[in-house]
């Protein structure tokens, strides 16, 4: 992966258009707005809160990147188009086509480049996609055929670059494809509050919090303010990925909770403020998010992150 120089900036946003190459191919998936990253890019320089020099363009990750994390066999079989199209129950238009892998490629080199960045400046940086939680070492699943965090994590960890890192997960879904991984990892803690839980896990590294769909927004927030705090002199990390998840949102099309747009927004800045007060570097991807509206959501946190 080449780096180039980037001058330092309050955060920095990753993004390239083969985001959208690759899930361009099957169309719609349970309402996933394909377009979502390139308006959020597109909101952020029209309204002049990202200037183009911070907004940084990644390379796809290297079959030997997928490998820190995931087995020969299960890359193997993802190469194969059609395995894929039953794994992620997509309808491509070619079963010849690769470019749903290529799409993981390009959204976890950007999950690597954005924790390079926020390695080297010691502060935030947002991919416009990313969050593949579900995806196992050896298994696919909800949409997540690599883990893009474990990569960024396995890559870098060996380089020395952080022993310990903390992965807080607010999507509506459980991270547990994260937690299947680092769970008997004393290094790796995996947080994640949700309101649908996919599979029973248990290990010395990781906390799941099961709320319910029908919470109000006060309560939601109470819940994570309070896990926050539950981590002070438990977990001490050196390093934090925060999969700022929109899909708790009101208006999100496909999961089902109430949260607002308002609620969101000061969800996302307690966790940005809680890396922040620890001065320790920040990676945020986007996770899940479903629907015409769900954009607004990664939009606002990352346009209040750049106006402070
Ligand atoms: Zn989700």
């Amino acid at each position: 992966m080449i780096f180039p120089f980037v001058k330092r900036a309050r955060a920095y946003v990753v993004f390239t258009l083969e985001y959208l190459l690759g899930l361009s191919t099957y169309g719609d998936y349970h309402g996933f707005d394909i377009y979502k990253y390139k308006r959020i890019r597109d909101e952020l320089i029209k309204g002049k809160k990202l200037k183009r020099r911070f907004l940084c363009d990644p390379h796809p990750c290297s079959r030997e990147d997928i490998l820190l994390v995931h087995t020969e066999e299960y890359l193997r079989r993802i190469k194969d188009p059609v395995y894929v199209n039953q794994l992620l129950k997509i309808q491509m238009n070619s079963m010849w086509d690769s470019s749903v892998l290529e799409y993981f490629k390009a959204v976890t080199g950007g999950t690597m480049f954005a924790t390079a960045l926020s390695l080297k400046n010691g502060t935030a940086a947002f991919n416009l996609g990313g969050g593949f939680h579900h995806a196992h070492r050896d298994r696919g699943e909800g949409f997540c055929l690599i883990n893009d965090l474990a990569i960024a994590i396995e890559k870098f960890r060996r380089k020395r670059k952080f022993s310990k890192a903390l992965i807080i997960d607010l999507d509506y879904h459980q991270g547990n494809g994260n937690a299947s991984i680092y769970k008997d990892d004393p290094d790796v803690f995996t947080l994640s509050i949700h309101a649908e839980q996919w599979e029973t896990l248990e290990g010395v590294a990781m906390k799941d919090v099961l709320v319910d769909s029908a919470i109000g927004d006060e309560d939601y927030l109470d819940v994570v303010r309070e896990n926050l705090e539950w981590l002070e002199g438990r977990f001490t990390p050196e390093m934090v990925f925060y999969i700022a998840g929109s899909d708790p949102y009101e208006k999100d099309e496909l999961a089902d909770m109430k949260i607002s747009r308002e609620a969101m927004l000061r969800r996302n800045m307690m966790v940005y403020d809680f890396v922040k007060g620890k001065k320790l570097p920040l990676v945020v991807v986007p996770g899940g998010g479903y629907g015409k509206d769900s954009w607004h959501i990664y939009a606002d946190f990352i346009s209040r992150v750049l106006s402070r």
